[in-house]
């Protein structure tokens, strides 16, 4: 493991530009658990009350497992090593962008500031009606569905439910990066998620080189990924953070960054 991660910060810091995709693994060690897996949400909730069409039908249900989900103990949460140390090496020049599936606010909270949301953000939310946002730490969350305050509508929250198309911005940044980055940095993501999981594959059909972090192997794994660091994103994120600002490194005196 240590090998992989030397060589892993090798070729970070010889790379003219990374990109990180991170998915809901990121967040696990501050404590919000992923969808899939183990501890994973639906095996809990049934995934339909994030369907658009489900939740305008069917807001009061929706809604109450939104609160339960999102709201309740997602404001607890704070960033972990994982995403200090992404925003650690942006800060160095060492990260270009990070890609990310989480609607968590962790990478801007941690410093991050190139920060892409595929899927939104679950911090601000919207009225249907008149489309007037609010910020979610301004709402009483007491009673559900939400409504606005000015028209009555229904709130929704701002990140993609299932049947939304995805924002344009992060679109064309996410095929932005997969076409110019020396290196793909897949932290905490099944690859089961379309279409943000077919970003991997591009940046590799153009040239990158793949690093994924995870405890456990995901669609990824044994088909695009060069080096498969297998552990907590914290954990590993810390050993490469070491590597990258702690040890000189064999060929340092090659490094562009
Ligand atoms: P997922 O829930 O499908 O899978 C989680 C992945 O994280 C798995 O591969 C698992 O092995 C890995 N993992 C578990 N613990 C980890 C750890 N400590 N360190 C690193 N990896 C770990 O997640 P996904 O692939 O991102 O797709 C789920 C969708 O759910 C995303 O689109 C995202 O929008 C949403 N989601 C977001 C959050 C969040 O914002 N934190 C939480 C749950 C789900």
């Amino acid at each position: 493991m240590t090998e992989k991660i030397y060589e892993a910060a090798r070729l970070l810091k010889k790379s003219n530009f990374t990109t990180a995709f991170t998915g809901a693994g990121i967040s696990v060690e501050s404590g919000i658990p992923p969808f899939r897996g183990d501890g994973g949400l639906w095996n809990k909730y049934n995934p339909e009350v994030l369907e658009i069409g489900y939740f305008l039908n069917n807001p009061a249900i929706s809604w109450q497992v939104i609160k339960d989900i999102f709201y309740d103990f997602f404001d607890s949460a704070k960033p972990n090593k994982a995403h200090h140390v992404l925003a650690r090496m942006e800060l160095e020049g060492l990260l270009g962008r990070v890609i990310t599936q989480n609607i968590d606010n962790l990478h801007q909270e941690a410093g991050s500031r190139m920060v892409y949301e595929f899927h939104g953000n679950s911090k601000t939310l919207v009225c249907r009606g008149c489309n007037r946002s609010y910020k979610a730490a301004d709402i009483s969350f007491d009673y559900t569905p939400l409504t606005c305050r000015e028209c009555g509508g229904l709130l929704k929250p701002d990140f993609v439910f299932f049947g939304e198309s995805i924002p344009q911005i992060p679109l064309n940044a996410a095929y932005e990066a997969a076409t110019i980055s020396d290196i793909f940095l897949i932290i905490g993501t099944t690859g089961e998620v379309m279409p943000a999981n077919q970003f991997p594959a591009i940046a590799k059909t153009h040239g990158s080189t793949i690093i994924e972090i995870n405890p456990e192997p995901s669609l990824y794994t044994n088909v695009i990924t060069d080096i498969f660091i297998q552990g907590k994103a914290g954990e590993m994120m810390e050993r490469l953070e070491n590597a990258l600002f702690s040890t000189p490194l064999d060929n340092d005196q090659d490094c562009v960054n």
